[in-house]
């Protein structure tokens, strides 16, 4: 079976690695230079869009920011899984908030902003502390701004005015303003719709932030009651959208309630420690999905973790040393803050795990690691 992949970055080699085993053979649709490539050797180039969208029998992306006009091609050869419209929805927040509010999925009280009055309304309506966020284009918190006073409405308005202009998009840009929650913690749900319906989620997950990027996920055990809430917030959004394929949903904990922050139409950072923990991965799942094959188990198979590498291309050897860790680096040029790849650390019980996450962390260097290390030395398994 062939796969085309739009998006040529960490989550479609990820993708190849896993379902190679299967036989699947997977290419990527790189945006930047519109060329399908080896996701895995990236200087082996295929050819344009339309060759790709030939070649494979079932067609995916690995992120939600692509063009229109490229889903739209990708779409009318029948071949696209989830449906442009899924993807669409997951990369504007505007699309996001309608489908929470067809779908009754509890969120943040928001109005969305489009110019200087909508601006002013949100800071009437809402209660500071506010943040704001571009309806297109945000990922790892960029295009992001918190309001805690008054104040700062001009100077803030003044950014805002500027993005906007700067905007190449085909879409008006816009964003979305949301009275900050005072979330107790952030967990996440991935998980997976089939063709035929079927739907299957991993354990929820804890998710910790560095800086406004995703730094730790920690795979929950004896959360009954909010994973059967977000399973139920799962099941009514990937049922509305038609979704075939891997789905993740980030959210505010407060209490026992679950607001939903955001959705990812594809595999995500935060179950990148399925890898090791379940029977099948994200990835792998995610095409079986994509190309309607049977979905594999998703069940935690043993405490995990994860710990992103922000920044760094190394790591010490001596991390592999520690029995249950697994390292994968994705084979990209250092830039400061930068995903480069991530550890998973597995165990056999929850105290077990907390002690090799600290003998990890203790191998980490401080100076990009101080965040992750403090985390750690907190967690209680
Ligand atoms: P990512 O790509 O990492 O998922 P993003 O750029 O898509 O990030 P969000 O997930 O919406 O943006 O926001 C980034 C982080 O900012 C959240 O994980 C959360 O910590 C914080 N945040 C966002 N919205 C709110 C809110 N309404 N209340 C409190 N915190 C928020
Ligand atoms: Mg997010």
């Amino acid at each position: 079976m062939n796969v085309l992949v739009l998006g040529s970055g960490q989550l479609a080699q990820m993708m190849a690695l896993a379902t190679k085993p299967l036989n699947i053979e997977l290419r990527a649709y790189d945006v930047g230079s519109k060329q399908v490539i080896n996701p895995l050797a990236q200087d082996q180039v295929f050819g344009d869009l339309a060759s790709g969208i030939e070649y494979a029998d079932f067609i995916t992306a690995e992120f939600e920011h692509i063009e229109h006009d490229v889903l739209t091609l990708c779409e009318a050869s029948g071949k696209l899984r989830p449906t442009s419209q899924s993807i669409k929805t997951g990369g504007d927040r505007r699309l996001e908030k309608q489908l929470l509010a067809q779908c009754q999925a509890d969120n943040a009280q928001h109005i969305i902003v489009e110019d200087e009055q909508s601006f002013n309304a949100a800071l009437k309506e809402l209660q500071l502390p506010i943040i704001l966020k571009s309806a297109l284009a945000g990922y790892d918190g960029k295009g992001q701004w918190r309001l805690k006073s008054l104040d700062q409405a001009p100077s803030t308005w003044l950014e805002i005015a500027d993005f906007f202009a700067g905007s190449t998009s085909e879409i008006p840009q816009g964003l979305v303003a949301e009275q900050m929650v005072p979330f107790d913690r952030e967990v996440s749900l991935v998980g997976m719709r089939s063709a035929t319906g079927e739907i299957k989620v991993y354990p929820l997950t804890e998710n910790h932030h560095t800086d406004g990027v995703l730094s730790v996920s920690l795979a929950l055990e004896n959360e009954e009651k909010l994973q059967a809430t977000a399973l139920e917030v799962f099941t009514r959004l990937t049922n509305t959208l038609d979704y075939v394929g891997t789905l993740a949903i980030e959210f505010f904990q407060v209490g026992d309630k679950l607001l939903v922050n955001e959705i990812a139409p594809r595999v995500h950072n935060s179950g990148h420690w399925t890898q090791q923990g379940a029977d099948t991965s994200q990835f792998e799942n995610h095409i079986r999905a994509v190309c309607g094959l049977p979905l594999g188990g998703t069940e935690l198979l043993r405490p995990t973790a994860m710990i992103n590498i922000l920044g760094e291309d190394s790591v010490e050897n001596d991390i592999l040393a520690i029995a249950g860790v697994a390292v994968h680096w994705y084979g990209k040029s250092k830039r400061p803050g930068r995903k480069m790849g991530h550890i998973n650390v597995s165990a056999n019980t929850q105290e077990q795990l907390q002690q090799k996450l600290v003998a990890v962390a203790a191998l980490l260097p401080e100076s990009a690691f101080s965040d992750i290390k403090a985390y750690i030395s907190n967690l209680e398994c």
